[in-house]
């Protein structure tokens, strides 16, 4: 019986990892793709992934300029010879990496520093190095799966971005509150208020022309706009399918799938980069800035403090919790901590679902540890929470880094 060499296996699935992460596909998921490696190796190419992650995360840094995921990855495979990168992990594999201390982060800067000078040597300090320190008491798994995330959630959103740019780009005149009434003339799409109950909105297309239907009975007009935007988006992102009927559970969804596509789509459009001053991201996130975009865009607070948090340089969260429990939460790409699935019973958030008689909004700072995992040391949090209907809680973080 052939017995097949274990560093030989990792090195293939390495080498199928880069390859799928060069072409601006989703990334695979760390741990099933170590799953697919002998157990002895797994280890190995784990930290190899994730010194992968931290090139790409490496490269990444330049979203503060709203630099797109893509060109990052075509960018990569110019700078890089791909194959070097290969080899090079591998061998830091194989014998290096063996010796080296649990300290991972050190091991990617020292892929960094191993795949050598010219092209790689940073113009600004590595970023992503100072980040990555701090969620030191995550498990390599973790970590890697942290950073595949924001992977695939930026390379959504410069896709989304894109086809906002094309789509926004028949406007003749673009300014805030954004008009969707002239650009869904512009996508021949025509728009009528009607009863709809228990439907918010509805799209039927045939993919050439269409017809959106919005609930004339939502007296909210933000949202009504945010339902309009989340059509848009269907019409533009997915008119393969001729109908779609959404209501609050699609609008809401911010997770997964075709109906979170839409709404990222719908807050991206109702608040587009190009309308956006350049210091948004830099501005301190809070419940407060929110409100002004809400005014501003006329938009729900759910898609401005979703947009405020995934523009932000700051480390920052928004956790939704529905009754006492938490549904979704969307990070800030410099937020590297696990939120956990469970609110702690001392957090305010709790505590504005236990007390009706307290007033709707509440901000306090707390250890850390109350709402991440992944960071031990005495790193603070912001939670900033308000409760916006009997049902729901909405709550800001923000996290302060000790040094
Ligand atoms: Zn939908």
């Amino acid at each position: 019986m052939s017995k097949e060499r274990p560093e030989t296996r990792a090195a293939q699935l390495l080498d199928e990892y880069i390859d799928s992460r060069l072409s601006g596909r989703m990334a695979p998921k760390p741990d099933e793709f170590a799953a697919r490696c002998p157990q002895t190796e797994r280890e190995g190419l784990m930290e190899a992934i994730y010194g992968v992650e931290n090139v790409v995360a490496y490269h990444c840094d330049d979203h503060i300029s709203d630099k797109l995921l893509d060109d990052t990855l075509a960018k990569i495979s110019q700078v890089l010879v791909r194959r070097r990168l290969v080899l090079r992990i591998n061998e830091l594999i194989s014998t290096e990496w063996a010796t080296m201390s649990s300290d991972f982060v050190h091991g990617a800067e020292k892929i960094i520093a191993t795949l050598g000078p010219a092209s790689w040597a940073p113009s600004k300090p590595f970023l992503g190095s100072a980040v990555m320190n701090r969620g030191s008491g995550l498990t390599v798994t973790s970590k890697a799966l942290l950073y595949t995330n924001e992977a695939n959630l930026k390379l959504l959103e410069s896709t989304l971005e894109k086809k906002i740019g094309e789509t926004i780009a028949l406007m003749d005149d673009l300014s805030a509150p954004v008009d969707l009434s002239v650009l869904a003339q512009r996508l021949c799409l025509i728009v009528q208020n009607v009863p709809l109950d228990p439907l918010d909105g509805c799209l039927i297309t045939n993919g050439e022309a269409g017809i959106i239907l919005l609930n004339s009975s939502v007296l909210d007009e933000r949202r009504r706009r945010f339902t309009f935007g989340h059509e848009i988006g269907h019409a533009v992102l997915h008119s393969g399918q001729a109908l779609y009927k959404d209501s609050s559970s699609q609008l809401d969804d911010f997770d997964a799938g075709a109906e979170m596509q839409a709404n990222v789509f719908s807050s991206l459009l109702l608040m587009p980069s190009a309308l956006l001053p350049s210091n948004f991201g830099a501005t301190l996130p809070s419940l407060a800035a929110a409100d002004e975009l809400c005014e501003e865009y006329e938009v729900s607070l759910l898609a401005s403090l979703r947009r405020l948090v995934r523009a932000s340089n700051w480390g920052c969260a928004l956790v939704v919790s529905k009754l006492g429990a938490i549904q979704w939460t969307v990070r800030s790409p410099f937020f590297q901590a696990f939120i956990p699935k469970q609110l702690h019973p001392d957090s305010l958030a709790s505590q504005l679902f236990a007390n009706e008689e307290w007033p709707c909004q509440s901000k306090a700072e707390w250890p850390a540890e109350m709402w991440c995992e992944g960071i031990d040391d005495e790193s603070t949090i912001v939670e900033e929470s308000r409760r916006v209907s009997n049902e729901y809680v909405y709550t800001l973080l923000l996290l302060v880094w000790k040094d």
